[in-house]
């Protein structure tokens, strides 16, 4: 995985694309929670499932599938309406766990497209270091070095883009 914060700040980035009654705490919490989701496989781990596995770190979890099942389960269980366009965001959220992953240095692919197909991918552009899987371990110059990458990789991009959507906005308004 690229860090809990890495994916966390991916989220609250794609929130700042949706119009402003939609951006309640609530909204980035689940989003948080979406960006977080896929990496509840490394339960498996601990259960003796292999990484390589349909349910391995990285499987079926960090589907395309998976995220867009994840996403309208979240909109439809958490709102009443406007649940598509929330959707939407939350199914954003989850994929971007995938892509970040896709472009860490380390660990085996992201199986983008089970369960149809099981290989796993990487993006062919990878600059984000790969976090420890442990606290511990993420404490430490380890730790700092992902956080720096992170935010030179997820956070630089997502402000231009933000950059680029105000801009837009201001020329069409
Ligand atoms: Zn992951």
């Amino acid at each position: 995985m690229a860090s809990v914060f890495g994916h966390s700040l991916a989220a609250l980035a794609l929130g700042k694309a949706f119009s402003k009654e939609l951006r309640k705490p609530k909204l980035w919490i689940l989003g948080i929670l979406c960006s977080i989701a896929p990496d509840a496989d490394v339960l498996g781990f601990k259960f003796g499932i292999a990484y390589k596995s349909f349910w391995g770190h990285r499987g079926f979890t960090h589907s395309f599938f998976f995220a867009i099942l994840f996403g309208f389960l979240i909109a439809y269980l958490f709102y009443k309406s406007r649940r598509n366009i929330i959707a939407l965001y939350f199914i954003l959220c989850t994929a971007s766990h995938s892509i970040l992953d896709a472009m860490t240095t380390g660990g085996k692919g992201v199986a983008f497209l089970s369960p149809f197909e099981n290989s796993r991918y990487f993006l062919p552009w990878r600059p984000i270091k790969v976090s420890p899987m442990s606290a511990s371990k993420f404490f430490s110059e380890w730790g700092l070095e992902v956080i720096k990458s992170e935010l030179l990789w997820i956070g630089v991009p997502f402000i231009i883009l933000l950059a680029g959507i105000k801009l837009i906005k201001y020329i069409t308004r």
